[in-house]
């Protein structure tokens, strides 16, 4: 859109004019108000609406709901946690011990050998503090060109200031100048890694300061790598001195049926972006693992040792790491981990079926417990997600006309499998109509 562009939509109509105080996120005003489904209870893998409805949340809300709803084990640690000491902030001298101990519990599972924890309250804020650390290692360095910042087509890294202008969906970009908002980012390939070796070419090695990925896209669509993307693009960010930010908000913490998709795929990142996974959305906590080349230089015992000048009011919030300590437990004693590789088996068969037996199914696409089905063109992934929530279904569209699926780690394999029938039949009866 250009500035002389402008357009005058239709004046809204009372009904929207008065609707709720509450500015629904992400949303065609118009299309939703009316009409939201307002969840008022979870157990399990299901959900519970304010007019009566009982649904399968077969996307873990926002592909964060792992341990599943309605835990008192960690509805008692967030009191427990509050009675002692609701939080303290860790600015300078301070700390608090919740932050301290999860720190230590997530450096040892970290794929990072010896790395050190940054922590803040969720994924965009993860990716920001991430890009900005890239940054400020290349200037320390000596090397203050290294600034670009690389990502890849449809991605989705949130949307702070570096989230938006490293987006790689068009659409979340828009509007706010973000070439500008953060200067100095480029888009990359999807799955091409030639294609990434020519851009790192044209712009020169000793302008980029990093790559940063999700191992499989979610927002984009559900898209795994193309077999040795990842492996080529790791090689040539090592080749060219780029720094490797793995973004794993949402395959940290098992959803790949191993503790992190670096592990997967064979990765050897030098920061990690987390969120999600690490309270199942009980509190509100992401954070980045960080590699010893980064963070050595900022703990030299001189003087002249710089200071990393980012942190937040809530970094390491006692209360949310009081959560996800309880929560690492859970993860562990009931074997959640190895349980999404046996679900990730019924659901790549189910998938397979699906594609091959429903002719309005496009493609489908799925690693570890990640499921996208593209439908054909005459169908719409919007409509048919409305008509699985008449079945019972939480289902997401997402770009690409694509339905998500990514249930908790706790749903049993007849959930899952009655899941994929009911897209199966909201697909059939919405290609029929
Ligand atoms: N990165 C990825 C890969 C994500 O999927 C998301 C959220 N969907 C984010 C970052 C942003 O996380 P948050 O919404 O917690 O800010």
């Amino acid at each position: 859109m250009t500035v002389t562009d402008i357009s005058h939509p239709a004046p809204a109509s009372p009904t929207l004019l008065d609707g709720p105080a509450l500015w629904p996120a992400q949303a065609h005003t118009p299309t939703v108000l009316g009409r939201q489904l307002v969840v008022e209870r979870g157990a399990g893998s299901w959900l519970y609406t304010t007019d009566g409805r009982r649904l399968f949340d077969g996307t873990a809300g926002l592909w964060h709901a792992n341990v599943g709803h309605g835990r008192p084990e960690l509805a008692q640690a967030a009191y427990d946690q509050m009675r002692q000491l609701e939080t303290f902030h860790i600015f300078a001298r301070y700390a608090n011990d919740k932050a301290l101990e999860i720190g230590e519990v997530l450096a040892e599972i970290s794929p990072i050998d010896r790395a050190k924890l940054i922590l803040n309250s969720g994924g965009s804020d993860a990716i920001d503090v991430a890009c900005k650390l890239a940054r400020r290692h290349w200037q320390r360095e000596g090397r203050g060109s290294k600034k670009i910042i690389l990502s890849r087509e449809f991605a989705y890294h949130g949307l702070h200031a570096f989230g938006t202008s490293i987006a790689g969906l068009e659409f979340n970009r828009e509007g706010y100048g973000s070439e500008s908002l953060v200067p100095e980012t480029a888009r990359i390939s999807l799955n091409d890694p030639a294609q990434v070796e020519a851009l790192i070419t044209e712009l020169g090695p000793e302008n980029i300061a990093a790559l940063v990925t999700e191992a499989v896209q979610g927002t984009g669509g559900v898209n795994p790598p193309a077999p040795g993307y990842l492996e080529a693009i790791s090689r040539l960010c090592k080749e060219h001195d780029i720094l490797l930010i793995l973004d794993e908000v949402i395959t940290g913490f098992g959803r790949m049926g191993t503790m992190f998709a670096a592990e997967y795929y064979g990765l050897e990142p030098d920061m990690i972006t987390f969120a999600k996974g690490v309270t199942s959305g009980y509190a509100p906590l992401g954070g980045v693992m960080v590699a010893p080349r980064l963070w050595e230089p900022f703990y030299q015992d001189s003087p002249n040792t710089p200071i990393f000048r980012h942190g937040a009011t809530y970094a390491g919030h006692a209360t949310a790491c009081a959560v996800a300590l309880k929560h690492m437990e859970i993860l562990e004693s009931e074997r959640l981990v190895p349980r999404v590789g046996e679900l990730a088996g019924v659901l790549g068969s189910a998938l397979d079926n699906l594609a091959s037996q429903n002719p309005l199914v496009a493609q489908v696409r799925y690693a570890g417990l990640l499921g996208g089905v593209t439908l054909s063109d005459q169908l719409s992934a919007e409509q048919v997600c409305d008509d699985l929530v008449e079945l019972g279904f939480i289902g997401r569209p997402l770009r690409g006309n694509t339905i998500q699926i990514s249930p908790p780690f706790i749903t049993t394999d007849s959930e899952l499998l009655d899941f994929v029938a009911a897209i199966s039949q909201a697909i059939t009866e919405r290609g029929a109509k």
